[in-house]
């Protein structure tokens, strides 16, 4: 590419840092201001003026501009402030970006397939113009955050994760696709909305969705390879259990919201657990929901206490639920599904509310997983303080105004003594006396970026849940004694490049010493080999390799 279209594309546009040879080569002097500027004053020019934004979605629509048109400064800008920006990119911002999709729209990102195109899933796939994608994150829109079914206008979730693909793990962008699968929506709001951008149907819930699901997952390895990854992504319940057990075996696949979401909280409860002294077979947990949240960390969970010597029953008899039902118990009224089954157990008495069942049960750690608001009641937080020295409290639902509790009632509630982590995130909080705590946020961008780096650098063919675990210890083991003492439950997010790199190793080695990687020869020095791979955002040159043949002479002899 040359001229005008080179600066219109976000891969090779450099703005005013083409220098003066590359825009005379390229044909594009003139058409940029004199001055030749570095990315670092580009970079400033950015941050100064999303500094005066006082809107997020302002910001998102900003940041989201930047992507459009440099794509390296966009990576750049979004890295030196990741604490800052990844709340805009992704939760909480980008579940109001899809809430508003339809209206902020600029440039379409990403590649929609709809239930109309079954039987040429391939050839849509071949409009996508990078031949050489190893990851794709991919929804259906139907569980957006804690937010619903948002349809189509859920793309913006696969474009936010893949961000941090690149931006939390050094994965060149042009390696990750991010895909909408369009089979209707059932929000009556945007189905009367004259601004939607999806098909105007309820959700196909028959066999032809399944039927496009398997098309599509086979056009994505006839195209790109056996070993792409697919990440699924924020689908409806139902659907997210049974697609990851029906692929996790044929296909390089993980679901974020069952396993990545798992493997953060579980090494939140690691961190946890040095910080209450007591080994994880000695606590006992209560859940608030019991759906691909829940039944992932509850699971990974009985992987870690199972490894720790305990046996799987002994470990699920330490883990309940309560749903919007109420408690998971045996002869219920409201039935309970298959995958719910380990941790149904037998009544422990009259339990009819949250606050009872935290009662009656006494658990020494509460997680929030329900989606539905502020349901951690202050009573609920009081007595978790009265039944515990350090009680653990997760309010992991999103985003920020579905937590079940927020930072400052955990903290002031129990007088700075519980151990607090939050799916989105909160500022620090002061106590009257003084103290100040910096709330831990358990968000799975700590977990699937270092994975994936991990995953596609190995070659790995099926993603066990065993991954996961040795994920969530590599993170734990990230944070360091003085992070606990301040209230942290994981390193701060400014670290979050090097905590990834640091599970991608831990994963890499894991995978090659269990025989799951197919990618040889085996890099010795794993370390030196991710570092080495990593993409940057400093910019290539365009120049051509010109060089001199002095002293030749064409002259016949
Ligand atoms: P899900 O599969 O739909 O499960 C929701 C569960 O919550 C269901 O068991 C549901 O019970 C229960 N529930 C709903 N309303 C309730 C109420 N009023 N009281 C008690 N239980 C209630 O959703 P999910 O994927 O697990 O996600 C749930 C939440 O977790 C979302 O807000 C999501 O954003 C958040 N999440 C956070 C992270 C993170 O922080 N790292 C990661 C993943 C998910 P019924 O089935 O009986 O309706
Ligand atoms: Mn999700």
């Amino acid at each position: 590419e040359k001229g005008k279209p080179l600066m219109l594309n976000p891969h090779t546009n450099k703005g005013m840092a083409f220098t003066l040879q590359e825009r005379q080569i390229l044909g594009i002097h003139g058409l940029l201001p004199p001055k030749v500027e570095t990315q670092d004053i580009q970079t400033l020019r950015f941050q100064k003026n999303l500094k005066k934004m006082t809107d997020p979605l302002q910001k998102y629509i900003y940041l989201m501009g930047i992507q459009e048109r440099n794509e390296r400064l966009f990576y750049r800008v979004l890295m030196e402030d990741i604490e800052e920006l990844m709340p805009i990119v992704y939760t909480p911002t980008v579940g109001l970006a899809c809430t508003q999709y339809g209206h902020i729209f600029r440039r379409p990102k990403g590649l929609f397939i709809s239930i109309l195109d079954r039987g040429h899933v391939r050839s849509i796939l071949d409009n996508w113009p990078e031949t050489n994608v190893s990851a794709v994150v991919v929804t259906d829109g139907e569980r957006i955050l804690g937010l619903g079914d948002l349809g189509v206008y859920g793309m913006g979730i696969p474009v936010g994760k893949l961000c941090l693909y690149t931006a939390c793990a050094g994965i060149r962008p042009e390696k990750c696709l991010p895909v909408v699968i369009d089979v209707g929506t059932n929000n009556e709001t945007l189905l009367k909305d004259p601004f939607y951008m999806g098909l105007y149907q309820k959700r196909d819930r028959s066999q032809a969705y399944d039927d496009l699901i398997d098309e599509f997952m086979e056009a994505v390895v006839d195209k790109y390879g056996q070993d792409t990854l697919i990440q699924f992504e924020d689908f409806g319940n139902h659907n997210a259990f049974r697609f990851l057990r029906k692929y996790r075996e044929k296909y390089c696949t993980f679901n974020d919201d069952i396993q990545g979401t798992a493997s953060v909280a579980l090494a939140g409860l690691l961190a946890a657990q040095r910080a209450v002294g007591k080994p994880i077979t000695e606590h006992k947990l209560l859940f608030l929901g019991a759906g691909e949240a829940a039944l992932g960390i509850a699971n990974l969970i009985v992987m870690a206490m199972t490894e720790a010597g305990m046996t799987q029953a002994e470990a699920r008899e330490k883990i309940w639920m309560y749903d919007a039902h109420g408690l998971l118990v045996k002869d219920r009224s409201q039935k309970t599904d298959t995958n719910q089954e380990a941790f149904v157990h037998d009544s422990p008495g009259d339990v009819h509310s949250f606050l009872d069942a935290v009662n009656t049960i006494k658990p020494t750690a509460i997680i929030g997983v329900a989606g539905a608001g502020r349901l951690f009641t202050h009573d609920v937080i009081k007595v978790m303080g009265t039944l515990n020295e350090r009680p653990i409290i997760f309010a992991l639902s999103n985003p920020t105004n579905k937590a079940e509790c927020t930072a400052e009632d955990a903290y002031t509630l129990t007088d700075g003594r519980c151990l607090f982590a939050s799916g989105s995130p909160f500022g620090p909080v002061t106590l009257s006396n003084g103290q100040v705590f910096t709330p831990g946020q358990g968000n799975n961008a700590y977990i699937f970026p270092g994975v994936a780096l991990a995953v596609i650098l190995s070659g790995v063919r099926h993603i066990s849940d065993t991954v996961f675990l040795e994920a969530a210890k590599a993170l734990a083991e990230q944070l360091t004694d003085e992070e606990l003492a301040e209230g942290r439950l994981y390193p701060p997010l400014s670290n979050i490049r090097e905590v990834s790199v640091q599970i991608a190793i831990k994963v890499m080695e894991y995978v090659y010493a269990k025989g799951m990687a197919f990618r040889y020869p085996e890099p010795m020095d794993k370390n030196g080999f991710i570092r080495a791979t990593v993409w940057n955002t400093s910019y290539d040159s365009f120049l051509p390799d010109m060089y001199d043949w002095p002293g030749v002479s064409f002259k016949p002899k």
